[in-house]
């Protein structure tokens, strides 16, 4: 099945590229919509799944994606609780918060938004969630079971890769993979689950040698870098799937790690920023969410 046929994609992303455009606002829409489907499928008594945030200190960015995963759960049918604490709070503070939260039966994931605010330590206070409810499948309970291949929460935004390709039909298996970014967040755990998809994978860093040649041997390339438009043309081997995971803010809107009209013109499906990666992080959050309710056995 073509991508055009499923999701009603524009086909090719532009007059002169030759790539096909993977839409992630149309796959992210799909994912939604079967999670509030089996929501509202539930007996009328059923207590609906809880998600719960938690923002320390103002920071504006931190505030907006807290806002937006609030609005995806209320589409959804997720009851989510908005837990909100002063930069100064302290670390006692934030503890027991997360103790509470661990405890609270109506609450089956505890999100804690990153970055948090100096000198808070994130590890730290990420390894105090229940690996039960940890939905951004960031706790190092969570990591190992990835790794193991063994039931677990995997983190949100390499999951919505996944999302990606499979929904796209793009073919893993066999498939050479290269990675550029190593991050707990995005690099690593995508490894794992190309991996366990039996691609064969290459992480990328900032001390690989000759960068562009090691792309260039991808059928999928994904950035996860941070540094804007970063991989062009001479990083793509033609026909290649390539998934932008970089969200970099520039005053013309948001931009991501690939030169998107160089790269499209060579590669031969490609995601868009806006609209790839990140409509399918949040839906891969709603479906953590729902994952950790049935799997806590509570939610009936
Ligand atoms: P990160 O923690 O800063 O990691 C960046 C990675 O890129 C590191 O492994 C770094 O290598 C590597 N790198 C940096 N410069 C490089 C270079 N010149 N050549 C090769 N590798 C280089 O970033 P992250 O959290 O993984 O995020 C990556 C991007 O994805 C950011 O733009 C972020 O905003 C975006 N993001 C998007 C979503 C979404 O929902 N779409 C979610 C999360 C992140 P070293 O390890 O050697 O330093």
């Amino acid at each position: 099945m073509g991508l055009t046929n499923v999701y009603g994609m524009p086909g090719r992303v532009g007059s002169n590229a030759n790539a096909q455009l993977i839409d992630g606002r149309t796959i992210g829409a799909a994912l939604r919509e079967e999670i509030a489907t089996e929501i509202a499928g539930r007996p009328a008594r059923a207590r609906r799944p809880g998600l719960a945030t938690i923002l320390v200190g103002a920071d504006p960015a931190s505030e907006v994606y807290v806002g937006s995963k609030h609005r995806a759960c209320a589409e959804v049918g997720i009851q989510s609780i908005d837990e909100r604490l002063p930069a100064n709070c302290g670390e006692d503070v934030l503890a027991a918060t997360i103790e509470r939260l661990n405890e609270d039966d109506a609450v089956d994931g505890i999100l804690l938004q990153l970055p948090l605010p100096a000198p808070l330590e994130a590890d730290r206070f990420i390894d105090l969630i229940d690996p039960a409810k940890d939905v951004d499948g960031l706790t190092a309970a969570n990591v190992g079971r990835l790794w193991l291949g063994r039931p677990g929460l995997a983190p949100c935004t390499p999951q919505g890769v996944i999302e990606l390709l499979e929904r796209s039909e793009r073919k893993i298996e066999g498939r050479e993979a290269v990675i550029v970014g190593r991050s707990a967040l995005v690099g690593k755990p995508l490894a794992a689950m190309l991996l366990a998809r039996n691609a064969t994978v290459v992480v990328c860093h900032s001390r690989t040698a000759n960068l562009a040649a090691r792309c260039r041997e991808a059928d999928i390339l994904v950035a996860a870098v941070g540094v804007p438009e970063m991989l062009g043309a001479d990083h793509v081997k033609p026909g290649a799937t390539v998934i932008d995971v970089g969200i970099n803010r520039r005053d013309d809107g948001l931009i991501g790690d690939v030169d998107f009209v160089a790269a499209s013109r060579v590669a031969g499906a490609i995601t868009p920023v806006p609209g790839g990666v990140g409509p399918l992080t949040i839906a891969c959050l709603l479906s953590n969410t729902v994952k950790a309710a049935r799997a806590r056995g509570v939610w009936s």
